[in-house]
């Protein structure tokens, strides 16, 4: 079933919409498509991308008073935005230690605080625009490992360099939540939360609307051309151009090496994998399940699962690079039941993939290519919370000069080394969920 039509003008929109469960809902059937760009338009900064990256940016400049214009190829939340698992939790995609190893702890401390920042931001943007997107307090990090000394240290350093009252939970305490014999401890970071992405990000571009920017769909951008003197670029599309003095990029993994090859050349497309089950009854949900968290595990290539209002879980695992497995349902399904056995027999109703861009060191890049063109990509798995972030970073240096997104310049673009660099990446992942098997 097709959930969206192009209502708009303009170009007719080619993808379909329906990708993840978060379409199926009814809100979001209800909300009419946007407009695609017809003609040729002004505005001081151009957004392209319409995901979390692209409209975060676009809603701390219009919080702002300034003119901005978001241009997406297919619909707003078309790409990992609108596919996610929904978690906001703290950090980011590269581990804790390795961050402290690069940088040392008060830049790491610096780091997580910013990150921290993007997560209130989110709350707060709830709050304020009256989103429709109801925030279930508290995730947990399980340890697949029996290692308390570590799991303590962890929760240890959580609290006194990154900002969290993050609390040690015991295998028993753990147990009496969760029925499962993987599990072992945990971390509860009561700041962390889980939400519907999608509804979350309509919000978030209806705030942009309310603020006077606008947001076109279906406005594929082919090429970015700064005029011959610098001062402005020319932006095209296929059925107009957009002239600004400032660009953001901002196409997560999907963008194309024609628009930018520093940018595209820097990103590892990985695929995530999502699906969730039918609803389940009270009795069959807590024979495995008895608390509303959201839940990921801590292994190289993690599980990770939340329960809906509706009774059914959301579940997300594996990856990978190139190929998308055959049946991801039957996957994921499995997956669910070699942590919760005794699920067996509950079916999966839908199942979906999606791409996140990552950066060879896992962390954000948020900068600027040249005076003008700034670029925020390599959200990784953390991207809910680092786009807002992002977005008000970006947006700070651009109208107040302000130089706080310099404190992740030791994680520019780097490159992925071509296609052979995305082989050997792969290669590192795959061996990754091998170790994680050995490991159990
Ligand atoms: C399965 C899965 C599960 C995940 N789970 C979580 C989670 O639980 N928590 C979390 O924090 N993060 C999670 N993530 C990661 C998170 O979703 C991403 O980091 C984040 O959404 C990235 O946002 P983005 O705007 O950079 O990219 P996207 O959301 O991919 O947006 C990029 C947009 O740019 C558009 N675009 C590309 N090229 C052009 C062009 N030339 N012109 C115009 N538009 C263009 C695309 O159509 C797309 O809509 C998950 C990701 C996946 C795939």
């Amino acid at each position: 079933m097709k959930f969206f039509r192009n209502r708009g003008k303009g170009r007719k929109r080619g993808k379909r919409y329906d990708i993840s469960y978060y379409c199926a809902d009814a809100a979001m059937t209800a909300l009419a498509g946007r407009r695609a760009l017809t003609g040729n338009a002004e505005t001081e900064t151009v957004v392209i991308g319409g995901g979390l990256a692209g409209l975060s940016v676009a809603l701390s400049l219009a919080e702002r008073d300034r003119n901005v214009i978001v241009l997406e190829k297919n619909r707003i939340g078309w790409g990992a935005s609108g596919r996610n698992g929904g978690m906001v939790s703290i950090g980011f995609s590269a581990f804790y230690d390795a961050i402290i190893r690069k940088v040392g702890i008060a830049h790491t401390q610096k780091l997580y605080g910013l990150a921290n920042e993007g997560m209130a931001r989110i709350r707060s943007r709830i709050r304020d625009y009256r989103i429709d997107c109801p925030v279930v307090d508290g995730v947990l990090e399980t340890s697949w490992y029996e290692d308390p000394v570590e799991m303590k240290g962890y929760v240890d350093i959580l609290n006194r360099h990154c900002g969290t009252k993050a609390e040690y939970w015991s295998p028993e305490k753990v147990r009496r939540h969760y029925e499962t014999e993987c599990y072992h401890d945990a971390a509860f970071i009561p700041e962390g939360f889980h939400i519907n992405p999608l509804q979350y990000l309509h919000g978030v571009a209806n705030a942009v609307e309310l603020k006077g920017g606008r947001v076109y769909e279906g406005t594929d951008v082919i090429e970015i051309i700064r005029s011959p003197g610098g001062g402005h670029f020319t932006v095209r599309t296929p059925c107009g151009n957009v002239s600004a003095r400032r660009v953001v990029i901002a196409c997560g993994a999907y963008i194309e090496p024609g628009l930018n090859e520093d940018v595209s050349a820097s990103n590892i497309p990985i695929r995530g994998y999502m699906m969730v089950t039918e609803p389940l009854s009270r009795g069959v949900m807590e024979s495995a399940i008895r608390a509303p968290y959201a839940v990921y595990d801590n292994r190289h290539v993690p599980s990770y699962f939340r329960t809906l209002a509706d009774g059914r879980i959301l579940w997300g695992g594996k990856g990978g690079f190139f190929r998308d497995p055959a049946d991801i349902e039957a996957m994921l399904t499995e997956d669910m039941l070699s942590v919760f056995p005794q699920l067996e027999g509950v079916r999966a109703e839908k199942a979906w993939a999606g791409s996140y861009g990552m950066a060879t060191h896992a962390m954000p890049q948020i900068g600027e290519l040249e005076p003008g063109l700034w670029y925020s990509a390599g959200h990784g798995c953390h991207g809910l919370a680092t786009t807002a972030m992002a977005g008000e970073l970006i947006a700070r240096a651009l109208v107040d000069n302000d130089i706080a997104w310099r404190a992740f310049s030791p994680y520019g673009l780097t490159s992925t080394g071509g296609t052979l660099g995305k082989i050997g990446a792969m290669l590192v992942y795959n061996s990754y969920m091998v170790r994680d098997r050995i490991a159990v």
